[in-house]
């Protein structure tokens, strides 16, 4: 059994696979309270299904993308047979995790979105950086930044962790908080090898939108 707030289909709207049609299984729970958090409705509410149920509801949207999301994912032990089974299925799984819990079950086909936790979001003593030695190619690292602090201390975590070697890193501002335009200046007057991002999800729809 899990405790899931949502299941929907959408456009991916963070990482490197942004813009793809995926489903998302937002669990419940959260072991965080980052400053600028835009899914507290995932703190407490949910039904509980099996992971029956929810495979059944993923391959009712007929899409080869999952990414499982919260809260934080890792919170549930029984988010591990979720990922295993819809691997055995055959589907393209991502994870979407907060970073301060051990990612090591996580299975190795699973690919990782790992949020270090920046200064701005009140949480960054909260990260577990052992997790920076436990990803693979395929996986990436994304940083949330509020402003130009936030900026500084992840170019300067990313070059001590050697992270662009490594894997894919990140940059994406705090919607309606760091504009588009600044951040993109300061990687580019730094020659930072980062992807920018934004949250394209609120592009398409709203900033508050729900369920899309
Ligand atoms: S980890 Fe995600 S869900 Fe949890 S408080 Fe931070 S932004 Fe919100």
């Amino acid at each position: 059994m899990l405790k899931v707030n949502e299941i929907y289909a959408s456009i991916q709207g963070e990482s490197s696979y942004s813009g793809l049609p995926c489903v998302f299984i937002r669990l419940t729970g959260c072991n965080l309270r980052c400053s600028w958090c835009d899914t507290a409705y995932a703190f407490y509410e949910g039904s509980d299904l099996t992971l029956e149920d929810i495979i059944f509801q993923v391959e009712n949207f007929s899409l080869p993308l999952v990414e499982i999301t919260g809260g934080e994912p890792l919170m549930q032990e029984n988010v591990y047979p979720l990922m295993n089974a819809l691997l055995d299925k055959g589907y393209r799984v991502m994870l979407e995790t907060g970073g301060a819990i051990s990612i090591n079950k996580v299975p190795d086909e699973v690919i990782k979105i790992l949020d270090i936790k920046c200064p701005g979001s009140g949480e960054e003593k909260k990260n577990h950086l052992e997790n920076l030695k436990l990803l693979k190619p395929h996986d990436e690292v994304k940083f949330v930044l509020i402003d130009r602090a936030d900026y500084d201390w992840s170019r300067d975590l990313m070059q001590k962790y050697d992270l662009p070697s490594s894997v894919q890193v990140l940059f994406s501002p705090v919607y309606d908080k760091l504009e588009l335009k600044d951040l993109s200046k300061w990687i580019l007057k730094d020659r930072l090898p980062v992807r920018l991002q934004t949250q394209f999800h609120k592009v398409i729809w709203s900033k508050n939108a729900i369920g899309v």
